[in-house]
C-alpha cells in the first residue's frame, strides 16, 4: 500500500489544496490529508472547523483520508505507514521554505520522502491567507473555494 500524508493547517481549504490532492491520489492509493493542530499560528477556524470543511470536500473523494496530527510530522508519517510527505509548490517564493522543511524532515527520518506538486496555473496566487483577507474586506471569494468554504468564511466576518 503506496500511502501520502499531506500535511497544512487548512485554514481553510481552498481550491488550490483540493487541486494537489486531486494530483497525489492519482499517485498513491491513500492521501491522508492531515490537519496540523499548530495553535501558533493562530488559525481563523478552531481544529475541529478545519476538519469538517475538509471532510466536506476532500472527504467525500475515493481513497483520501481527512486525519490532525500534532507533534513531529515524520513521527505521524511513520505511526501512519506513510512513505511520502505531499507539499504544493506554487511560486519560488515558497521553496526556500519547503526545501528546509524537506531536508530538516529527512534528517529526521530518512524512510520519509518530500514530494513537491505544482497546481494548474490558476491556483498558483491562491493561498488560504489571501482568501482571508478578501472575505474580510467583502471580496468574492466564491471562484477560490469550495462553496461550503465561501458560506464559512462570510459567516466569520459578517458583522
Ligand atoms: P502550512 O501552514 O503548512 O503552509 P497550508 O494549509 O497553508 O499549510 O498549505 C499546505 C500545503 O499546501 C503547503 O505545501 C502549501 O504550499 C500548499 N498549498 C497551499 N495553497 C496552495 C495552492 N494554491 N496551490 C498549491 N499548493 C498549495
Amino acid at each position: 500500500m503506496r500511502r501520502a500524508i499531506y500535511p497544512g493547517s487548512f485554514d481553510p481549504v481552498t481550491n488550490g489544496h483540493l487541486d494537489v490532492i486531486e494530483r497525489a491520489r492519482k499517485l498513491f492509493d491513500e492521501v491522508i490529508v492531515a490537519v496540523a493542530h499548530n495553535d501558533e499560528k493562530q488559525p481563523l477556524f478552531s481544529l475541529e472547523e478545519r476538519l469538517d470543511l475538509l471532510r466536506e470536500t476532500a472527504g467525500r473523494i475515493a481513497n483520501v483520508r481527512i486525519a490532525e496530527f500534532e507533534g513531529l510530522l515524520v513521527d505521524f508519517a511513520k505511526a501512519q505507514n506513510a512513505g511520502a510527505v505531499i507539499r504544493g509548490l506554487r511560486a519560488v517564493s515558497d521553496f526556500e521554505f519547503e526545501f528546509q522543511m524537506a531536508l530538516m524532515n529527512r534528517k529526521l527520518d530518512a524512510a520519509v520522502e518530500t514530494i513537491f506538486l505544482m497546481p494548474k496555473e490558476e491556483y498558483t496566487y491562491l493561498s488560504s491567507r489571501i482568501v482571508k483577507e478578501i472575505a474580510r474586506l467583502g471580496g468574492d471569494i466564491s471562484s477560490f473555494v469550495p462553496a461550503c468554504v465561501a458560506k464559512a468564511l462570510n459567516r466569520q466576518f459578517a458583522q
